[in-house]
């Protein structure tokens, strides 16, 4: 018995793994999904500590399934950078997220947008000028969007990468590190890339005030930001504990599940009317 259990189990085992075809049928999925928007848009608040003002939003993509329902961006964004979709998935974020944004400025917000930008998604050399002429015909001023950028997600030695975001820059726009201490070359990325804000990564942000090494990174971070003069972001905070916090840290935008999840632009508006109420 047990060698017969050994022969199926070592069958089991090689059998193809059912991983490749499967993940073909789902990117061909994902591309027809990109194509006819499927991939929508869900907003996030950022809050200034200071004030409690409503910010910003960043931008986070959502895949509504018509069986499995809403798909998280964990699950599919590996699959666009894969595949060679991941540029015309930012495109159809910025598209959707520059009219929503520019809509709602036009109502009387004055808010700045966030959006996820893919290192292999910053290889085309003329994206600061589509993105200049975009945002200008939508009536929005450049430093109404910012780019992030996951420090983990940059190309090590690309000048190329170096050289479109340095345009950016100097365009105007904003430009984050987002999951700052979570890559290998956060403080080398720091000093090469001119960024305009520091994203504190939630994993040391949530919890922090009973963990002694999360605190510390959070501070250190955060002086790091005030030295540098660029904007900082904690995200992930969770709790009013979270909150407090940051605040005495002196950190400048929160994020978080505190504030509000990401929400469907259709309750964006009566969110912010409950909020400040
Ligand atoms: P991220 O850029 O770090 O985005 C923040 C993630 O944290 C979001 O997950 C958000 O829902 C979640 N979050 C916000 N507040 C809290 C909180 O208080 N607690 C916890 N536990 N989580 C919180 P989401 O939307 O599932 O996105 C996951 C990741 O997928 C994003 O991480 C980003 O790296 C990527 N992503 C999302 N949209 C896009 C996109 O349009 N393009 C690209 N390239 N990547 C995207
Ligand atoms: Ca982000
Ligand atoms: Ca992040
Ligand atoms: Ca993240």
């Amino acid at each position: 018995d047990l060698l017969l259990q050994y022969l199926l189990d070592f069958r089991r085992e090689v059998k193809p793994s059912p991983q490749g075809p499967a993940t073909m049928v789902f990117a061909d999925e994902l591309q027809a999904a990109i194509i006819s928007e499927l991939i929508e848009v869900w907003y996030q608040p950022q809050i200034d500590v200071a004030t409690f003002q409503l910010v910003g939003i960043e931008a986070l993509a959502r895949w509504q399934h018509p069986e499995k329902g809403f798909i998280p961006p964990n699950i599919f964004i590996g699959i666009a950078e894969k595949y060679g979709m991941i540029q015309q998935l930012t495109d159809s974020v910025l598209k959707q997220s520059i009219k929503q944004i520019s809509e709602w400025n036009k109502m009387g917000f004055d808010i700045s947008l966030s959006v996820n930008f893919s290192a292999s998604g910053l290889c085309h050399l003329d994206i600061p000028e589509v993105l200049h002429s975009t945002l200008r015909n939508s009536g929005l001023r450049p430093d109404h969007l910012t780019i992030e950028v996951t420090e983990s997600a940059l190309p090590k030695d690309t000048s190329a990468t170096l050289d479109i975001l340095t345009r950016l820059r100097l365009k105007g726009f904003g430009l984050s590190i987002d999951d700052f201490g979570t890559g290998f070359s956060s403080l080398e990325q720091l000093r090469l890339i001119p960024f305009t804000e520091l994203k504190i990564d939630r994993s040391f942000v949530h919890h922090a005030s009973d963990n002694k090494a999360s605190q510390a990174i959070l501070e250190s971070s955060i002086s790091l930001a005030k030295r540098l003069a660029i904007h900082c972001v904690a995200e992930g905070v969770e709790t009013q504990e979270d909150w407090d916090l940051v605040a005495s840290l002196g950190c400048d935008i929160v994020q978080g599940y505190f504030i509000a999840k990401p929400m469907p632009a259709a309750e964006f508006v009566p969110w912010v009317r409950q909020y400040s109420k």
